[in-house]
């Protein structure tokens, strides 16, 4: 059964969307962009040249078609925790998970020893994934695929509740990424600091916390009403991820 549910959610990822759809990623590049030192952006300018956190932020979604770049798994975009079991207790995708790909690829970082490419190529998987695993439905919870087998109408429109997390709610806003992070609110002083203490299992476990509410779909016919539920736990997520992943960049390179 175990084995089940690590393979059920693996084959979702081959033919659906990974994570935040753009303008979500968008979003946690472009707060994490205002939360950064001085030093800190100009060590990440001579890694990513001209281009943004924002720009390169989709980076992991768009090579997935690029032989080249069969390095990089699909699996690394979300992982599986039952409900009621911890990181530790599950069994592990043996082609890795969000959290152990986070968690590799921020120690990788923190030693400076990798090449030019290869740092460039961590970074950018860094700034995806800080935001994957904040998307509540990428710390998956059974066989359902991530929400992708929850069959589900969006304004009468057929698709699954995976979708509707990952862009419906977000695009249905009408915002560009720049408008919708100037929509989020500015954490305190003291929040910020404290969210970006916690660990990367920490942010998988806050994930996990939302299942009971983002689940709780009656038929299956949403609309506003969801909306309005759910657009604060949205906006929260986006919020903590850009401020957490400021906060690993600062570590990596703001010293
Ligand atoms: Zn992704």
């Amino acid at each position: 059964m175990k084995r089940f549910v690590v393979f059920g959610f693996s084959v979702f990822l081959s033919f659906n969307l990974l994570g935040w759809g753009a303008t979500g990623h968008r979003v946690v590049g472009l707060v994490a962009s205002k939360h950064l030192t001085a030093k800190a952006k100009k060590n990440i300018i001579k890694l990513l040249g001209s281009n943004s956190l924002a720009e390169v932020s989709t980076w992991m979604d768009e090579i997935r078609s690029d032989s080249t770049m069969n390095h990089i798994s699909t699996d690394w975009h979300w992982v599986t925790i039952e409900t009621g079991k911890t990181y530790e207790e599950s069994p592990k995708n043996p082609k890795g998970d969000v959290i152990a790909t986070l968690e590799r690829i921020i120690s990788e970082l923190k030693k400076h020893t990798l090449d030019k490419k290869t740092e460039t190529e961590y970074l950018k998987i860094l700034i995806h994934l800080v935001g994957d695993i904040h998307q509540p439905l990428h710390v998956g919870c059974c066989d359902d695929q991530g929400g992708n087998k929850i069959k589900a109408r969006w304004f009468g429109r057929e698709t699954n509740l995976h979708t509707i997390w990952d862009s419906y709610m977000i695009d249905d806003q009408k915002l560009s990424y720049t408008d919708f992070a100037g929509f989020l609110d500015e954490p305190d002083a003291a929040t910020l600091v404290a969210w970006q203490k916690n660990s990367v299992r920490e942010w998988a476990n806050e994930s996990i916390h939302y299942r009971k509410q983002i689940y709780d779909i009656g038929k299956g016919s949403l609309s506003y009403k969801y909306s309005y539920k759910s657009l604060p736990i949205i906006h929260e997520r986006l919020t903590k991820a850009g401020v957490r992943l400021a906060g690993l960049l600062n570590e990596i390179y703001g010293k």
